[in-house]
């Protein structure tokens, strides 16, 4: 992309509304635009990262068995009410008329309407189990949205939902999901703690959520410190075989967010091990029986024609909430530092004089070359001075910026900078391809 024409509208001064350097960042960066109180446009480099975000949560939904669908954000009452959940809900639930008065509401979550698919599309234990995700807009009327995308009223998540026929599969079920959110946020080079935690309006008995520790977070969490470091990505994971060893591995370290707190416990631990902090909730993973498949009547006929009532659970990602997540975790003075599998482009190239032929020829090249080999490239050839376009790709934060100028051309070199750590490096321009691609 030649950033002469996109459509990147960045800015100097920080804006007075925005309190956490995440949403700072991502208003200064040309990333977001607030459209009305808590909803937000995503300009073209935050869809980018968006949509990033999206393909290394699909990748992990697919490669645990979970298959994806699209359900709609406008819902019928009427689904709500079968579960109980209408009148429950509260004012976080925006309700909505038709004009035939019928009322109908734009989903907060998935629970009800999915339960009533698979209702009526699974008949037999044969059809289990079932693991059924989506990734869609939900609206939840918060009383405070702030923070930018991290608290907003429109937000995007992924969902899923999983069906068996008793409580072993479920439980294999939530496992599945546990060992799959410890990877999807890994992949975003997050550390995400699985804490224990209390289910609220979703209900059911067991519950995690994935933390990321950040001073900005709104829970107060505590664990022990062994927990921020443990690798997943070093290991190869079947998803068929009995994953509860790398649960218990998880669990077994004392993490738990302000709720379900237990100081006693916490204090066992050696004083030099303890982490209070504070956290975001990035992911909440439940499962909770036959809540919803009860009420709602989500049987299958079993092996001998009996009734089953279906054992659920259901797993929460905000993917739009990461954004600014992984901004939090991976930022510097000067801007966004992002990691290397969300970034909007992997490399920046930075023309120093674009008047110049040489000059523009060489980065006309670079781009060239990089796209071939599928590299990601924001080229700036806008006419401005270095100054201006050093602080602007910083403040964009691509890990990697190719600075172009007549000296070094001269010599045959460009410079190569890696926005995480600031070296730099002068090498030849097929040199900086081949270690780009
Ligand atoms: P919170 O405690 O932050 O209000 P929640 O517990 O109400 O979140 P869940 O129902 O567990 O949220 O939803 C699953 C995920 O959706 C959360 O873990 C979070 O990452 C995301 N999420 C929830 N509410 C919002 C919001 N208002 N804006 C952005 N993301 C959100
Ligand atoms: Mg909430
Ligand atoms: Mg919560
Ligand atoms: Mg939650």
């Amino acid at each position: 992309m030649r950033m002469s024409q996109y459509f990147l509208p960045t800015l100097k001064e920080n804006p007075a509304e925005a309190q956490i350097v995440s949403h700072r960042l991502m208003l200064r960066a040309g990333l977001i635009r607030q459209t009305s109180a808590g909803i937000y446009a995503w300009l073209p480099l935050g869809f980018r990262v968006l949509k990033n975000i999206e393909r290394i949560v699909r990748e992990e939904q697919d490669r645990s068995g979970a298959q994806e669908v699209l359900m709609p954000t406008i819902q019928s009452a009427d689904l709500w009410r079968e579960s109980g959940r209408y009148d429950a809900y509260g004012p976080e639930m925006l309700r909505i008329k038709d004009r035939h008065d019928r009322e109908m509401l734009f989903g907060p979550t998935n629970e009800e309407m999915i339960t009533v698919l698979f209702r009526d599309g699974a008949k037999s234990y044969r059809d289990l189990p079932k693991n059924l995700y989506h990734i869609q807009w939900k609206f939840r009327d918060e009383v405070r949205p702030r923070f930018g995308v991290m608290r907003g009223r429109e937000f995007l998540m992924k969902d899923n939902y999983s069906f068996d026929v008793d409580k072993a599969g479920a439980i294999h079920s939530y496992n599945k999901m546990f060992v799959t959110y410890l990877r999807t946020f890994a992949r975003m080079g997050l550390k995400a703690i699985p804490m224990r935690a209390d289910t609220g309006p979703i209900g059911g008995d067991l519950s995690h959520e994935f933390i990321i520790l950040a001073e900005t977070g709104e829970s107060a969490v505590f664990c022990h410190k062994g927990l921020v470091d443990k690798d997943i990505l070093g290991r190869t994971i079947d998803y068929s075989s009995d994953l509860q060893p790398i649960v218990n591995e998880w669990t077994s370290l004392y993490a738990a967010t302000d709720e379900m707190h237990d100081k006693e416990a916490f204090e066992k631990i050696p004083e030099s091990e303890r982490l209070a902090a504070r956290g975001i909730e990035v992911g909440h993973i439940f499962y909770f029986g036959t809540k919803y498949s009860k009420p709602m009547n989500a049987v299958v006929a079993g092996p001998n024609g009996e009734q089953i009532t279906v054992e659920m659970g259901s797993y929460g990602i905000g993917v739009s909430r990461l954004v600014g997540g992984i901004i939090e975790a991976s930022h510097d003075e000067a801007g966004i530092v992002w990691p290397e599998s969300v970034a909007p482009f992997k490399v920046a190239i930075v023309n120093l004089k674009p008047d110049d032929g040489a000059v523009a020829g060489a980065c006309g090249k670079l781009y060239d070359a990089l796209q071939a080999k599928g590299v990601t490239v924001l080229h700036d050839d806008r006419d401005l001075r270095p100054g201006a376009k050093f602080a602007d790709m910083d403040l964009i934060g691509t890990p990697w910026q190719i600075i172009v100028g007549p000296k070094g051309l001269g010599a045959g070199k460009v410079e190569l900078k890696n926005r995480k750590t600031g070296n730099r490096e002068e090498l030849a321009i097929d040199a900086v391809v081949a270690e780009l691609s």
